[in-house]
C-alpha cells in the first residue's frame, strides 16, 4: 500500500507545538500530566491534524494489540516533548541546552514525510508520501515549529511565563517584545483558572462525600 498521499499539509503552527510543550504543566504548585495514555496522546496529536488521521488510527490500532509497543511510543511521545521543552527553556533562559535534549529532537527532526511532484490538472503540485511511523512523523511535526523560531533569529522571543505558578512556554508577539507573562490578563490563562476552579470544585465536593461516609 502506497501510504496516503495528501493534497494537503499538516503544518503545526508555532502555538500548537508550544501547546504541546505544555501538556505537561503546572497546576496549583505541581506538574500535572495531560498525556498520561498512549491513546491520549493519540487523540491529542489527532485533534490537531497533525498527520492523516486514517494513519493514526491505524497506528492505534497497532498498539492496542501490543501494550509493550504502545508503552514505548508513549514514552517516546514524552521523551520528545520534554526534550523540547528543555530546549525552549535553555534558549529563553540564553544558556546551553543539554546535549542529550539535543540528540533527542534531532532523533525527532529525521522521521518526516518525502516531499515528491506530482501532476495536477493545471500543472504539478508538491505533494507529500508518509513512510515511516506515523507517530514519529507527528513528533518531527510538532518539533520542527520549535526549531524554526530558534532559527528564526528571534529566538529571544521564546520565553517561558515569568509566574512561577505557571512556567508555559510562549512565544513573546508583542511589538515591544517584553512580555514576560503567557497572558497579560492573568497568567495565568483563563483555562488554566477555571480547570483550577473545576479541580478545587471537585476536591471539596470529593470531601463532602468522605465526611458523609
Ligand atoms: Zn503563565
Amino acid at each position: 500500500m502506497r501510504n496516503g498521499v495528501a493534497s494537503h499539509d499538516h503544518e503545526v503552527a508555532l502555538e500548537e507545538a508550544f501547546d504541546f510543550l505544555n501538556t505537561y504543566e503546572l497546576e496549583a504548585g505541581s506538574w500535572v500530566e495531560h498525556l498520561q495514555t498512549t491513546d491520549q496522546a493519540l487523540d491529542w496529536i489527532k485533534a490537531r491534524d497533525v498527520i492523516h488521521a486514517a494513519l493514526l488510527e491505524a497506528a492505534r490500532q497497532k498498539l492496542a494489540n501490543d501494550p509493550v509497543a504502545s508503552e514505548r511510543t508513549l514514552s517516546k511521545i514524552h521523551r520528545v516533548r520534554d526534550a523540547l521543552r528543555k530546549v525552549t527553556y535553555a534558549v529563553a533562559d540564553d544558556r546551553p541546552a543539554p546535549t542529550s535534549a539535543l540528540a533527542e529532537v534531532n532523533r525527532a527532526l529525521r522521521a518526516r514525510e518525502i516531499i515528491e511532484l506530482e501532476p495536477a490538472a493545471d500543472g504539478i503540485r508538491v505533494g507529500h508520501r508518509h513512510v515511516g511511523d506515523p507517530v514519529d512523523d507527528a513528533l518531527a511535526r510538532l518539533a520542527q515549529p520549535v526549531v524554526q523560531a530558534i532559527a528564526s533569529g528571534n529566538e529571544d522571543r521564546i520565553r517561558i511565563c515569568a509566574n512561577d505558578e505557571c512556567r508555559w512556554v510562549f512565544y513573546d508577539e508583542s511589538p515591544t517584545g517584553r512580555r514576560r507573562w503567557c497572558d497579560m490578563a492573568t497568567c495565568g490563562n483563563r483555562a488554566k483558572a477555571a480547570r483550577h476552579r473545576a479541580k478545587r470544585k471537585a476536591a471539596e465536593a470529593g470531601q463532602e462525600i468522605e465526611f458523609l461516609d
